[in-house]
C-alpha cells in the first residue's frame, strides 16, 4: 500500500508492513516523528532494529505483603495511591513526597525526597506501580525513592503483573522517553511480525538451534531471561553474517562466471630470466608467494589475491615478477601506488631492476599531467597503443583517460586503506570473450598492513591471501621508546650521538608549517611542524649535520631532489610529514623521532616505522614516539606499539583498540555495516556463516532457484551496495 495517500476516515487499523513508515503508530505526530528520525528510525523495520543497549534487571512483581525488607532486596508492587503528603522543607520545592499504596494483601508507605514534582505528578486514586528496596518503617513496609510507573486505568488491566524480567534499556535521544520508545517498538512488533518472513531456510535456523526471525526480534525486546535475548542475537547476528558470506561468495562466483583474464604460464625459461633480474635471492617465504602468483596466473580464472607481508619483508619484487609474466606474453602490466613518493621510487627501483633489458617501463603520475601535455599524451598513446610494457603510477592510473591495450596484469600496491582496495579497479576495456565473459586482467593488491586473522573471512573473502612472513635476513627489529614531551630535547641531543656513527634519521610531525593544516586534513595549531622543527634541528645539530625537508605540497622535482640527497647521504635528517609513511626505503636510515605520536594511528605509526632498518646491518634501529595521550586509546596504542614490532600483532591490537568500525572506517572503506554482529567476539558465527553459504552458491550462485528467492533479495537489499553485486544479478 503506498505510504501516506490515503486520507480515509474508516477506522479500521490501516495494514502496515515493516516498510511502512513510523507515523503511522499511535501517538507520533510530527515533533515525535522528528525525533525518531533522529535516531534513525524511519519505518517499522528500523524501529524493531532499534536494539536494546542493554537490560535492566527487573524484579518480580509481589502483593506488597510478600515484599522483602531487608532493605537490600529490589522488589515490586502495584497498588491505588490511598493518600498522599508534601513535607516542605527549608527551601522551597526540597522536601518529602509520601504516598500510601494499597492493594489486595497490604499497605505499602513510599517516600521520596527532594521530589516536590510529584505534587503535580500523583494524585489519590491512581494506579502506581512501583520498584525499589523495601524496608520495615514504623512497622510497616516502606520504599524510599523507588522508581515508579503510573498506571493508566487501560493499563492496569492490559499490563499484566511483570514477571521477573529484563527491561530493554534503548538508546534514545532527548525529548524521546524510554517508556515511550518502549511502547512504539512493542506496537510495531505487534503489527509487522506476524507477517514477516524469515529469509533464512529453517532447515539452517532450526539445524543450529536458532529462532526464527520473528521470534528472534520479539525475544530481543521482550526477554523473558537472559538466555532469550542471546540466543536472539546469536540469530540477528548469524543472519547479517550469512548474508554477508553469501554475497561474498556471489561476487568470488561472478569473478569466476563471468570474467576472463588471459593465461600467463611461466616457463621454466621465463621464470629464470625474471629472476635475473632480482640483485638478491629471494626468501623462502617470498618463493612461496611467487609460486601462489604464478599459479593463479596460469589460469584464464582471473585472479584476486592479496599479498601481506610487513613493512620492509619484500612485496616489491613479486609484483615485479606478475608483471614481468605479462610482458613475457606481450601483454602489459600496470602498478599503482597511494602516493606519487612510492610511485617515483617504484619507477627508479624496478627500472634499475630492468636495466638492460627492453622492457618499456613508464612513469604516470598527478604532477605529471599538468607538466606539459605533450609529454602525457604521448604517454597516454603508449598505454593505448600497446608500446609501454610496463606503467607505474598513482590514482593517475584510474581516470578515464587511461586506456590500455592489454592489460594483463595490475598491482595495486600498499593499500591499508582497504576500501580503495576494493575498488581501485583499473580501467576495464568492456570486451567480452566468446562465451560473453567480461576481459579483465590479473588483480594483486599488496599491504602491509596485515588482515588481522579475525577478519579475513569478512570483507576479504572474496580475495584468496597469500602472506610473507619474515623478514629478508640480516634485519634486526627496531629499538621503540614512547616518551613524553618533556624528554623531546634529550632525543634531540641523543639524536647527535647517532649522527656521528654515520646513521641517518627521519624525524615525522603531523603538520607542514605552522599556518597550515595537518596532512590528515584537520586545523590543529600548536603543533610541531615541519619547517619550525627542521629549523629547531639546524640549530641543536650545528654546521655538521644537513637537514632536510618534505612533504606533500612540495613540487614533484623539488621532493625529488630531497630524496634523492637523503638516500645519498647528502643530507642526514630528513624532516617529514606522513608523505613518507609508505614504501620510502632507505637503508641507511636507522633512527626514526615521531612528534605527537598520540596523534597518529596505530598502523599508521607501525607503517612509520618500517621506514627504518631496512638495510641489511648490525645498528639497532631507534623509533621514539615523543607522545602526550590523553584519551585511553591513545595510551593503549603508545603501549601497543612499543610492545611489538610484528605488524600481525599491531594489527589485532589495533582491532581491539578500535573495533571493526573504525578498523576499516566502515563508511570510506565501504565495509557492509553489521549492525549486531560484533568482529572478533561473533568470529565463530562467521566462520559457521561461511561454512554454511558456500554449498548454497555452489549450488545456485546467482540464488535465482525460486527456493532462494528471499535470500535473493536480502542479500541484494543490504549488501548489494556495499559489495557491488549490480553486475551478479
Ligand atoms: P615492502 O614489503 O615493504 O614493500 P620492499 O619490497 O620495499 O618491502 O623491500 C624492502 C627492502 O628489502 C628493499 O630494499 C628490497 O630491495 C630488499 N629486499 C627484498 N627482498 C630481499 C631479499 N630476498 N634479500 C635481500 N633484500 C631484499
Ligand atoms: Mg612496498
Amino acid at each position: 500500500m503506498a505510504e501516506g495517500t490515503t486520507t480515509s476516515t474508516e477506522d479500521a487499523p490501516k495494514p502496515l508492513t515493516p516498510g511502512s513508515s513510523v507515523k503511522h503508530l499511535t501517538g507520533v505526530g510530527p515533533a515525535r516523528l522528528k525525533l525518531l528520525n533522529r535516531l534513525g528510525i524511519h519505518t517499522l523495520a528500523d524501529l524493531i532494529r532499534h536494539l536494546p543497549a542493554r537490560y535492566e534487571d527487573q524484579s518480580a512483581e509481589s502483593g506488597i505483603k510478600d515484599l522483602v525488607q531487608d532493605n537490600k532486596t529490589v522488589g515490586s508492587a502495584r497498588g491505588v495511591i490511598e493518600a498522599t503528603r508534601w513535607q516542605a522543607g527549608q527551601y522551597g520545592r526540597k522536601g518529602r513526597f509520601m504516598a500510601t499504596l494499597k492493594d489486595d494483601t497490604g499497605t505499602l508507605s513510599l517516600v521520596w525526597f527532594n521530589a516536590g514534582y510529584l505534587r503535580e505528578k500523583l494524585f489519590v486514586g491512581h494506579t502506581l506501580r512501583v520498584q525499589g528496596k523495601c524496608k520495615t518503617f514504623n512497622g510497616y513496609p516502606q520504599m524510599a525513592n523507588p522508581k515508579w510507573e503510573l498506571l493508566t486505568e487501560q493499563d492496569a488491566e492490559t499490563k499484566p503483573a511483570r514477571d521477573a524480567r529484563l527491561r530493554p534499556v534503548y538508546p534514545t535521544t532527548e525529548g524521546l522517553s524510554a517508556p515511550v520508545l518502549e511502547g512504539l517498538i512493542n506496537e510495531a512488533l505487534d503489527r509487522v511480525l506476524p507477517t514477516l518472513e524469515d529469509p533464512l531456510p529453517s532447515e539452517l535456523t532450526a539445524g543450529h538451534n536458532m529462532p526464527t526471525l520473528a521470534e528472534a526480534f520479539r525475544l530481543i525486546h521482550q526477554p523473558a531471561e537472559a538466555d532469550d535475548h542471546k540466543a536472539a542475537r546469536r540469530r540477528l547476528a548469524y543472519n547479517e553474517l550469512l548474508l554477508l558470506q553469501l554475497g561474498i561468495a556471489m561476487k568470488r562466483a561472478y569473478v569466476i562466471n563471468k570474467q576472463v583474464a588471459p593465461a600467463l604460464p611461466a616457463s621454466v625459461t621465463i621464470d629464470e630470466h625474471i629472476r635475473e633480474r632480482f640483485p638478491f635471492e629471494l626468501t623462502d617465504s617470498q618463493n612461496k608467494v611467487i609460486a601462489e602468483i604464478a599459479a593463479d596466473l596460469a589460469n584464464s580464472e582471473p585472479m584476486n589475491r592479496l599479498v601481506q607481508g610487513d613493512v620492509g619483508s619484500g612485496k616489491t619484487v613479486l609484483a615485479l615478477y606478475a608483471m614481468l609474466l605479462a610482458v613475457a606474453e606481450k601483454k602489459q602490466a600496470a602498478l599503482m601506488a597511494p602516493t606519487e613518493l612510492l610511485a617515483e621510487q617504484h619507477h627508479r627501483c624496478i627500472s634499475a631492476m630492468l636495466q638492460g633489458t627492453n622492457v618499456r617501463l613508464r612513469l604516470m603520475t598527478g604532477s605529471q599531467s599538468t607538466s606539459g601535455s605533450k609529454e602525457r599524451q604521448a604517454l597516454l598513446e603508449g598505454i593505448a597503443t600497446g608500446t609501454a610494457d610496463i606503467v607505474i603510477g598513482t590514482q593517475a592510473l584510474v581516470t578515464d583517460a587511461v586506456r590500455f591495450k592489454d592489460l594483463a596484469v595490475a598491482v595495486v600496491d600498499e593499500q591499508h586503506r582497504f576500501g580503495v582496495m576494493q575498488k581501485a579497479r583499473l580501467r576495464e576495456n568492456d570486451d567480452h570473450d566468446e562465451q560473453g565473459r567480461l576481459r579483465v586482467p590479473h588483480h594483486l593488491v599488496m599491504t602491509a598492513t596485515p588482515i588481522p586473522r579475525t577478519l579475513s573471512l569478512t570483507i576479504f573473502g572474496d580475495l584468496d591471501v597469500s602472506t610473507i612472513t619474515g623478514k629478508p635476513p640480516g634485519r634486526v627489529p627496531a629499538q621503540n621508546r614512547v616518551v613524553g614531551q618533556d624528554k623531546a630535547s634529550e632525543v634531540y641531543d641523543y639524536l647527535k650521538t647517532r649522527l656521528a656513527r654515520g646513521e641517518q634519521a627521519y624525524v615525522v610531525v603531523p603538520m607542514i608549517d605552522s599556518s597550515s593544516d595537518t596532512e590528515e586534513g584537520n586545523n590543529a595549531a600548536g603543533l610541531r611542524n615541519v619547517t619550525d622543527t627542521a629549523e629547531m634541528l639546524r640549530k641543536v645539530l650545528g654546521k655538521d649535520y644537513s637537514v632536510a625537508e618534505v612533504h606533500g605540497r612540495l613540487p614533484r622535482d623539488e621532493r625529488e631532489q630531497v630524496m634523492a640527497g637523503f638516500r645519498a647521504g647528502e643530507s642526514h635528517v630528513l624532516v617529514a610529514t606522513t608523505v613518507i609513511e609508505v614504501g620510502v626505503d632507505v637503508p641507511n636510515a636507522s633512527v626514526m623521532i615521531i612528534e605527537h605520536a598520540e596523534r597518529f594511528g596505530l598502523a599508521q605509526l607501525h607503517q612509520l616505522r618500517g621506514r627504518i632498518g631496512r638495510g641489511a646491518s648490525s645498528r639497532r634501529p631507534l623509533c621514539v614516539f615523543i607522545s602526550e595521550p590523553t584519551t585511553d586509546d591513545a595510551l593503549a596504542r603508545m603501549d601497543a606499539i612499543a610492545s611489538t614490532n610484528d605488524g600481525f600483532k599491531i594489527a589485532e591490537l589495533d582491532l581491539q583498540i578500535r573495533g571493526m568500525g573504525d578498523f576499516f572506517g566502515t563508511r570510506q572503506s565501504g565495509m557492509p555495516p553489521l549492525r549486531v554482529a560484533q568482529i572478533p567476539e561473533d568470529i565463530d558465527l562467521l566462520k559457521l556463516a561461511h561454512i554454511d553459504a558456500g554449498p548454497r552458491i555452489e549450488e545456485d550462485w546467482q540464488l535465482t532457484d525460486p527456493k532462494h528467492a528471499r535470500l535473493h533479495k536480502v542479500v541484494h537489499q543490504q549488501y548489494g551496495e556495499a559489495l557491488g553485486l549490480i553486475d551478479v544479478g
